[in-house]
C-alpha cells in the first residue's frame, strides 16, 4: 500500500508519501482488513487558515497556519503545533500521520493530529507572537477541543505559547478549558515533568535497550543533533548517568570534545549567554535562545559532520530528513535513537539497515512527550494533580512496556525496530477501526 497526500496538494507529496511508505513493510506482518487499510490511506481532515496579525509597527501581516487530524478512531486527535519557516501542509500531514501511530504504539486513547504556522518566530516580538498564537486559536477553534483535538508544543513553541492558546480557547468558549492544550505552564494546569518528558521517555527507552547491546555508561559515546527542549534535556540525563556526550549542535552548528562535553556548563551558557542578555534588554521577555553552542569555546563542527562522527550512539533531535540517501553511507554510529520526528528518510533507512546500523524509531523513542501530555489531560479532567515522582514512574512503566513489546516483535519476526513498532501500532489501530463497524460509511 502506498499512502498518497490529497490531490489538492500535488507539489508536496514527498514527505507524507515517504513517511507512509514505512507501513508497507509492516503490512506483511499484520492481518488488517481492507476497510481499515483504506481509512488509513488519507488524513481525515486538513484545515488551512490565514491569520492576520497587527504588528508592533502598525502594519498587518498575514500568516499561513494548518491543523490536520489524521485519524481519530482511538480517541480525540493529539499533536503539537510547530512554528518554523518550513511548515507546509505536507509536513503537518506527515507529523499527524506519525502521531497516529505513536499514540497507538503507546496505547494512548488518542488519534493523531498536528498543527503549524509558517514563520520564523525569532523575528517576532513577544507581543506579536502572542497575538499570532491567539489568532491561530481563533482560526481553528471549531476544529479543536478537549474531546476533539488537543494541542501541545513542538519545534519553537513552548509552555508560554501553550498558556496563551489555552487562554484564548477558554475565552472563546466562555469556560475554563485546560484540556484543549497540554504542555501548559504548571500555573495553568500543566503537569509536573512535561517539560522534560520527551527526553525522559527517550532515556527510558535507551537505558532499557543499551544494556542488551552491551553498551553501558562507561563504554558508550553519544552525539546529539539539536540542543532544544528534547536534545538538551536528554544530553543532561545521559551526562548525569555517566554516558560520554562528545558532540552537540543547534541550528548554527555543533561542538565536539573527544573526552566528553560539560553538558551542564553548555546549558548554563545557552540560558545566560551574552546574546540572550542583550535580547532581554531589547524585549519584554526573551522566549527563544539567540546564542549558539558554537560560542562556548570547544572545537566547532558542522551539523553534517556531527552526523558522521564515529560514536556508539547518534541522536538526531532537531528536524526531519537529516539522514538521507546522500549521507547514510557515511554514518559511523552503531545505534541511532530518533528523538526528532522523521530524521531518517526511507531510502536512508534501507542503507543503514544494509550496513547493520540499528535504528530505534521516532514513534517509540520520542513518545514520552505525548505520554505525559496524556497524563496532563487526565489530570485536567479529574482536577487532581500528581507529583513529579508519580509522573516519572508512570512514564517509565509505559515506555519500558512498549519498548519491550516492540523489541519482542522485532526479535520474533526478525524485522527492524521501526517495522516492529508499526506492526505493534497497526494491530491496535486495525482492531479499533474494525470494532467501529461500518456506520460511518453510510453517512452522507
Ligand atoms: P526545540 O525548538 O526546543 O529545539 C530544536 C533544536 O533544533 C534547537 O536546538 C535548534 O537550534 C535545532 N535546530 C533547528 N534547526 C536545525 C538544523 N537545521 N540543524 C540542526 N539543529 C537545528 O524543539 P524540540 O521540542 O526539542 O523538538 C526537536 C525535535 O523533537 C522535533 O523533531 C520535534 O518534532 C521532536 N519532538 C519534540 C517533542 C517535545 O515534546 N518537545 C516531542 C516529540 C518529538
Amino acid at each position: 500500500m502506498t499512502i498518497q497526500a490529497p490531490a489538492h496538494n500535488p507539489s508536496q507529496l514527498s514527505l507524507l508519501s515517504d513517511a507512509s511508505s514505512r507501513l508497507e513493510k509492516a503490512l506483511h506482518h499484520v492481518v488488517l482488513s481492507n476497510d481499515a487499510l483504506g481509512r488509513l490511506r488519507f488524513p481525515k481532515a486538513s484545515l488551512s487558515v490565514s491569520i492576520p496579525v497587527r504588528m508592533d509597527d502598525g502594519s498587518l501581516r498575514v500568516f499561513q497556519g494548518y491543523r490536520v487530524r489524521y485519524d481519530d478512531t482511538r480517541g480525540p486527535g493529539k499533536g503539537g503545533v510547530r512554528y518554523h519557516p518550513h511548515v507546509c501542509l505536507d509536513e503537518v500531514q506527515s507529523l499527524a500521520f506519525w502521531m497516529t501511530f505513536k499514540c497507538a504504539l503507546l496505547n494512548l486513547p488518542f488519534g493523531g493530529a498536528k498543527g503549524g504556522i509558517t514563520l520564523n518566530p525569532k523575528e517576532l516580538s513577544r507581543h506579536e507572537l502572542e497575538r499570532l498564537s491567539r489568532g491561530y486559536i481563533d482560526a481553528i477553534a471549531d476544529f479543536i477541543g478537549p474531546d476533539i483535538d488537543i494541542l501541545a508544543p513542538d519545534v519553537y513553541t513552548n509552555a508560554m505559547v501553550m498558556g496563551w492558546m489555552m487562554d484564548q480557547y477558554s475565552i472563546i468558549k466562555r469556560k475554563a478549558s485546560p484540556g484543549v492544550v497540554t504542555g501548559k505552564p504548571l500555573a495553568l494546569g500543566g503537569s509536573q515533568g512535561r517539560d522534560t518528558a520527551t527526553a525522559m521517555g527517550a532515556y527510558n527507552v535507551m537505558t532499557h535497550i543499551l544494556p542488551k547491546l552491551d553498551q553501558h555508561p562507561g563504554n558508550t559515546t553519544v552525539a546529539i543533533q539539536g540542543f532544544g527542549n528534547a536534545g538538551a534535556a536528554l544530553a543532561t540525563f545521559l551526562h548525569q548517568a555517566g554516558y560520554r556526550v562528545v558532540a552537540v549542535s543547534d541550528s548554527e552548528g555543533g561542538i565536539y570534545a573527544s573526552q566528553g562535553l560539560d553538558i551542564p556548563k553548555i546549558r548554563e551558557y545557552k540560558r545566560d549567554s551574552p546574546g540572550e542578555r542583550l535580547r532581554q534588554r531589547h524585549s519584554i521577555q526573551s522566549i527563544y535562545c539567540h546564542d549558539t553552542v558554537c560560542n562556548i569555546g570547544e572545537e566547532i563542527i558542522s551539523n553534517g559532520d556531527l552526523l558522521k562522527l564515529d560514536v556508539d550512539v547518534l541522536i538526531p533531535a532537531a528536524l526531519e530528513n537529516q539522514i538521507t540517501a546522500a549521507n547514510a553511507g557515511e554514518i559511523q554510529a552503531r545505534y541511532i535513537f530518533e528523538v526528532a520526528n522523521g530524521p531518517i528518510s526511507s531510502a536512508a533507512d534501507e542503507i543503514l539497515d544494509g550496513r547493520g546500523i540499528l535504528v530505534f524509531p521516532d514513534i517509540l523513542v520520542n513518545a514520552g512527550g505525548v505520554t505525559v501530555s496524556y497524563f496532563e489531560w487526565v489530570q485536567n479532567r479529574n482536577g487532581f494533580y500528581w507529583t513529579e515522582a508519580e509522573v516519572g514512574d508512570r512514564l517509565n512503566t509505559k515506555m519500558v512496556a512498549e519498548t519491550a513489546a516492540t523489541w519482542a516483535i522485532a526479535q520474533e519476526k526478525s524485522i527492524s525496530m521501526r517495522t516492529a513498532a508499526y506492526v505493534h501500532a497497526l494491530n491496535r489501530l486495525g482492531e479499533a477501526l474494525d470494532a467501529k463497524g461500518t456506520q460511518d460509511d453510510y453517512l452522507s
